[in-house]
C-alpha cells in the first residue's frame, strides 16, 4: 500500500490546469484613481467544496483594520513610526452593494469582532461541489504607509485589498482578525481574472500573468490571470525597473529602483527558483515576480509575486529576504496552512529551505552550522531576557499569533525555535530522507491546506517511524533545553 502511494505521487507532476478545476473564480474590474483610491467590481463565483449546503457566504475585509476606528493592530509600536512615515494616516473598504447576474440586490453585513467579515446572504443556499455567482461593488483607501497594504515614497502595494471568502472547514467560517505581526490570513486557491485601470506613468507587477495591456489617454489598462493561486496581490511604481531571466520554462521578473546589484538580485532569484524545484517539487506556475518596493518588515510573500523592503541596509540579509519569500511560493503559496494557527508550519520551513538552499550554493558563504548556533544564541538570549521579566516563559510553538504577546517572543518561538525544531528532525533522519519527506509534503498537500498533523504524517508515512512525540516536544514546549 505504502510503495503504490509513493509511485503514484512521483508519477505525476503538478497540472495547473487540473489544480484550476472546481475552484473559486474572482472576476474583478479595478479602478486605481489618482487620489490613491480604488473603485472596484469583483464578480464571485463560488465553489462549495464542503459537505453542507451553505445559505451565505463569508469574506475576509483585511483593509478594515487600516481604518480609523479599528480595533485590530496592524503594526506594532516600535515600527510605527517606521510604517507612518508620513503622520496618522487610514485605509479603509466599503462594500455598498452585493447583488445577483439578474441585478437582484442580495442581503449582507458587515459583521466580525471588528468589521472585518462581510457575509453575503444567498437567495437559495448552495450546495455541496456547486457554485453560486453573485457581484460585490466595493470601493477603497489606499493608506499612505509602508505596509503591504498602502502607499509609500516608491511604491502602491496593493495586498489583501479585496473581499477574499473566509475558508469553511469543521462546519464554520474561520473569520480573520488583523494582527501587527505574523501573515494574519488564509484562504484557499482560487482562479483570478482582473482587468485593472491606472495611471499611465505606472509600471505594474502582480500574481499570475499580464495578458493583455492597452493604453487610453492618460491611463493604462491591464488583464491579469491566474490560475489556482492562494490569493492576489499588486505592486506598482513610477521607478520601476525591471530585468528578467527564463529557467525550466519559468519567467523570473526583477523589479526595482534602489539596488547596486540587481544583476546579482537576479541571479539569486534564479539559483532560489532552481534550488526549491529541484529540491521539493516543481514551482507550478509560468512566472514569479521578486519586487523592491516600501516596506516596514524585510518583505512579504503573496503568490507569485513577493515584497522585498527597500529599507534593508546589508546585502547579505536582503539575499536572504529574496530567499525567504522565494521558499514561501512552496511553503504557503502552493501548499497552504492557516498562518495565524500554525504560523511555525510555513515559517519555520520556509527559514530552514533557505538553510538548505545555502547548502547547496556555498558560494553565498553561509553555513548551516553557523545558522543553527545563531538561531541557538539568539533563542537562549530571547528566553534570559523574558525569564528574568517574567520569571518563567511558555516555550510552546503552535500557538495561534493572538497568543503570542509580543513580536519578540512570535519572532524567537516561530521562526527561530520553528527553523531549530526543522533543523532537530533533519538531524535525527538525515537530510537525505528529509528531503524526500518534503518532495512528499509538497505533492500531497499542493494547492490544499496542510495542517501540522498532515506535516507530521507525511514524515512518519516516509521514513515510517512514529514521530509525535518528537513532534510535540517541540510544539508544546515540552523540548529538554540545551
Ligand atoms: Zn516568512
Amino acid at each position: 500500500m505504502l510503495g503504490i502511494f509513493l509511485i503514484s505521487i512521483y508519477g505525476c507532476s503538478l497540472s495547473l490546469d487540473r489544480a484550476s478545476k472546481n475552484l473559486t473564480d474572482y472576476k474583478m474590474e479595478i479602478i486605481l484613481n489618482e487620489d490613491y483610491s480604488l473603485d472596484a467590481n469583483m464578480q464571485i463565483c463560488y465553489y462549495n467544496n464542503s459537505e453542507s449546503a451553505l445559505s451565505s457566504i463569508y469574506f475576509n475585509l483585511y483593509p478594515s483594520a487600516f481604518r480609523n476606528e479599528s480595533q485590530q493592530e496592524v503594526i506594532s509600536l516600535s515600527s510605527f513610526d517606521k510604517c507612518y512615515y508620513n503622520g496618522t494616516c487610514y485605509g479603509s473598504i466599503d462594500v455598498f452593494e452585493v447583488y445577483d447576474d439578474s441585478g437582484l440586490n442580495l442581503n449582507f453585513e458587515i459583521s466580525g469582532d471588528d468589521e472585518n467579515i462581510l457575509i453575503v446572504y444567498l437567495q437559495k443556499a448552495v450546495e455541496p461541489e456547486s457554485y453560486i455567482q453573485f457581484n460585490i461593488d466595493f470601493t477603497v483607501i489606499i493608506p499612505n504607509i509602508n505596509h503591504r497594504f498602502g502607499y509609500g515614497e516608491s511604491t502602491i502595494n496593493l495586498g489583501n485589498f479585496f473581499p477574499i471568502a473566509c475558508v469553511y472547514e469543521n462546519g464554520k467560517w474561520v473569520e480573520i482578525e488583523y494582527s501587527s505581526y505574523g501573515d494574519p490570513f488564509y484562504s484557499e486557491v482560487a482562479n483570478y481574472y482582473v482587468e485593472i485601470t491606472y495611471p499611465k506613468s505606472l509600471i505594474l507587477a502582480s500574481t499570475g500573468k499580464e495578458t493583455v495591456s492597452s493604453e487610453a489617454g492618460n491611463k493604462k489598462i491591464s488583464v491579469l490571470k491566474a490560475k489556482a493561486v492562494r490569493d492576489f496581490a499588486i505592486v506598482l511604481s513610477e521607478k520601476f525597473k525591471v530585468l528578467t531571466t527564463v529557467t525550466d520554462k519559468v519567467k523570473i521578473y526583477y523589479y526595482y529602483y534602489d539596488d547596486e546589484l540587481a544583476g546579482e538580485s537576479l541571479t539569486t532569484c534564479k539559483k532560489a527558483i532552481e534550488a526549491y524545484s529541484e529540491m521539493f517539487g516543481k514551482y507550478p506556475y509560468e512566472e514569479v515576480k521578486v519586487v523592491q518596493s516600501n516596506f516596514v518588515h524585510g518583505g512579504m510573500e503573496y503568490p507569485n509575486i513577493v515584497l522585498i523592503s527597500d529599507d534593508i541596509d546589508d546585502y547579505q540579509t536582503y539575499t536572504h529576504v529574496i530567499l525567504h519569500e522565494l521558499a514561501h511560493q512552496w511553503w504557503y503559496g502552493v501548499v497552504g496552512n492557516n498562518q495565524t494557527e500554525h504560523a511555525w508550519l510555513d515559517e519555520g520551513l520556509t527559514e530552514f529551505s533557505c538553510a538548505l538552499f545555502y547548502e547547496k550554493h556555498p558560494e553565498f558563504n553561509v553555513a548551516m552550522d553557523d545558522l543553527i548556533d545563531k538561531a541557538n544564541s539568539s533563542y537562549q538570549v530571547f528566553k534570559a531576557i523574558y525569564e528574568d521579566v517574567l520569571g518563567d516563559i511558555n516555550t510552546s510553538i503552535n500557538r495561534s499569533l493572538n497568543n503570542f504577546s509580543t513580536e519578540p517572543e512570535y519572532y524567537n518561538l516561530v521562526y527561530v525555535r520553528g527553523f531549530l525544531l526543522m533543523s532537530s528532525v533533519n538531524d535525527l533522519i538525515g537530510s537525505k530522507k528529509f528531503i524526500k519527506c518534503l518532495k512528499n509534503y509538497y505533492s500531497n498537500y499542493a494547492f490544499k491546506i496542510a495542517t501540522p498533523e498532515n506535516f507530521i504524517g507525511v514524515f512518519e508515512k516516509t521514513i515510517m517511524k512514529d514521530l509525535e512525540e518528537f513532534f510535540n516536544s517541540w510544539l508544546n514546549g515540552k523540548v529538554i533545553e540545551f
